[in-house]
């Protein structure tokens, strides 16, 4: 190569150096610069040249500017220069430059010169700071600020190790769900947000005493320490609190408020227990409305111990990713526009299946149902990507509960989870049920945001709930899927013939598709067909299954009904 030639690279080497999106750098074994990119010129506050500048030449180690990181930079070069290539985050505030978080790959080179050590160190700050925001978002509640179920459990999971007393409380404001219809959602919100000072404030000089905010009307105390031998006190203090009246927007508001105690170690064995017992007391002090306040006693409620070890081994379940998926295929009836999936959430506890209605509605009861959503949610777009992106499916439907449509974080996660696993939003379906859609109470904010994505939404259930002409009309929901309890014996059952057909027809003049699902035989099948129903999911087709089995079905179940869908 000539001279001008490489000198031509060199400055080509160069440019492209120094256009890099992370900062790139070049140590000797002393640690000090040999070269360096534009940006590592930014980010550590000097010059190349004066990085490398021969009687200049300092150790990167005192440029850092944060002792912890220096300690973990130096741990790690000492793997590096014995030839194990390390990557690690660290944190630097060096003279004269921004504070910023940076991920460092670096590895060993051996030169004639000696050994070098290349790194490349990429700007992590803003990652992390969604990391915070989203941690934050998912461990306190949105409207209030206090922390949620989430985060009072994890602080129950910090006490394991104590031997002293604890206790929490329960708190729910009765018949709350009628201001929220007589006064709009907004001033309900108003009122909850109110009611969260009260509880504050009342609790203001109590030691050891955190408030958190479970959902819509229930509130929880976690007492530890002398608060916690305190908490008969408090709970009639809160109780005396919520039944002064209150003043909001010139109106005077009483509510009132039912409590459950539940106490550790002389009411509940294992601490972790004590939100849900307390919970379970609280569902007996509704029923005994005179008392307003109840203590949680095992002996009492056995069946509510039953349900605490479900709640327990559902919540390790959880914990441990031992929920898993089974895929339903929904195939096209009319024309062929692919066959999609409806992921169904699947637990063995103790090597028997809990049915998901079961666990389900445990899971909502409990608070877990964030959980268990994302898990499937996870499970259910990662197994079915790579089908979407190869055309095998067309989509991926999920079901959702109500809490999933009040949690704020929850379309964020969706899109990270979109985005993580590179398919289109449109390939999403979100099922929620009639009885949701059709309430004031669905949550605009996350309706709003799921759409704004691209995912679509259905209508699961459809006729076991009461439907609203005017409301349906305006729903942002793209279909209906017909309950599978019409579907079933509609062969056999003329009202229920009826009652498919009409929802049918009420579909198609909304402009919206139409699912029949439950359906067991062939005959049932082709009568839907005849109906105009766009598609069609039920045993006659497949069961739910895991995916290795589904991946053997679609191979020729998936050309048949295809086949037969072009044939109609
Ligand atoms: P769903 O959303 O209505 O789901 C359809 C149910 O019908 C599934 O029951 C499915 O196995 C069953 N099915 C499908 N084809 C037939 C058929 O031909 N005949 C009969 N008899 N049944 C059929 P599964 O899996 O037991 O789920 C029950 C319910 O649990 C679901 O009803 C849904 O409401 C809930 N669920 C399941 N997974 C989740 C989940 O991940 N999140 C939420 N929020 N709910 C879930
Ligand atoms: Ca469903
Ligand atoms: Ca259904």
């Amino acid at each position: 190569m000539s001279n001008q030639d490489t000198e031509f690279y060199t400055g080509l080497i160069r440019a492209y150096f120094d256009s890099a999106n992370d900062a790139i750098f070049v140590l000797c074994n002393e640690l000090k610069f040999l070269m360096c990119n534009r940006l590592m010129e930014e980010w550590i506050g000097f010059s190349e040249d004066t990085l490398t500048c021969h009687n200049q030449r300092r150790p990167i180690t005192e440029l850092l500017g944060d002792t912890v990181s220096v300690e973990k930079f130096c741990a790690a070069i000492e793997q590096v220069l014995d030839g194990h290539p390390q990557r690690i985050e660290c944190f630097i505030h060096p003279h004269g430059a921004q504070p910023r978080w940076l991920e460092i790959s670096m590895t060993r080179v051996d030169v004639e010169a000696g050994d070098m050590v290349i790194a490349v160190a990429r700007d992590t700050t803003r990652q992390r700071e969604q990391l915070a925001k989203i941690r934050y978002q998912s461990t306190h509640d949105a409207l209030t600020g206090l922390p949620n179920r989430v985060m009072l459990q994890n602080l129950l999971g910090s006490f394991a190790t104590t031997i002293g007393p604890l206790a929490a409380l329960a708190v729910d404001i009765p018949r709350f769900r009628d201001v929220n219809e007589a006064l709009g959602y907004r001033m309900a919100d108003e009122i909850l947000e109110a009611v969260a000072r009260r509880i504050e404030h009342t609790i203001e000089g109590d030691e050891g005493a955190t408030t958190g905010h479970l959902t819509g009307d229930r509130f929880a105390i976690i007492a530890s320490g002398e608060a916690a031998g305190n908490i008969d006190r408090i709970a009639a203090a809160i109780h005396e609190e919520l039944s002064r009246p209150m003043q909001h927007n010139g109106l005077e508001l009483t509510l009132g408020s039912s409590i459950g105690i539940a106490q550790f170690p002389s009411q509940v064995e294992h601490c972790t227990n004590l939100l849900q017992a307390a919970e379970t007391a609280l569902h007996h002090a509704k029923q005994n409305a005179a008392a307003g306040i109840e203590n949680f006693y095992p002996e009492l409620y056995g069946e509510g111990s039953e349900r605490l070890s479900l709640v327990n081994d559902l919540r390790d379940a959880v914990d441990h990713g031992r929920i898993h998926v089974h895929l339903q295929p929904i195939i096209p009836l009319q024309e062929n526009d692919g066959i999609r999936l409806e992921a169904l959430a699947r637990w063995e506890r103790d090597g028997v299946d809990v049915p998901p209605d079961e666990f389900i509605a445990l899971a909502e009861l409990s608070g877990h149902i964030l959980s268990v959503t994302q898990l499937v949610m996870e499970q259910a777009v990662a197994q079915s990507a790579q089908l979407i992106r190869d055309g095998f499916v067309s989509g991926i439907a999920i079901n959702l509960s109500p809490h999933c449509l009040m949690d704020r974080s929850f379309a964020e996660r969706v899109g990270v989870l979109i985005g993580k696993c590179r398919v289109p939003a449109s390939s999403l379906t979100f099922e929620i049920t009639e009885g949701v859609a059709m309430s004031e109470r669905m949550h605009q904010y996350t309706v709003r945001e799921l759409r704004a994505l691209g995912v679509h939404l259905s209508i699961d259930d459809f006729g076991t709930g009461h439907s609203s002409m005017c409301k349906l009309r305006h729903l942002p929901v793209a279909e209906l899927k017909i309950d599978k309890s019409f579907v079933r014996d509609m062969l056999t059952d003329e009202g229920n013939a009826t009652i498919v057909e009409a929802s049918i027809n009420l579909a198609h003049s909304l402009n919206l598709k139409v699912v029949a699902e439950g359906i067991e035989d062939d005959a049932t099948l082709e009568r839907l067909a005849q109906m105009g129903c766009d598609y069609a999911q039920g045993f006659a087709i497949s069961q739910p299954l895991p995916l290795q089995e589904l991946l053997e079905w679609l191979k020729p179940g998936a050309a048949h009904w295809l086949q037969r869908a072009i044939n109609q």
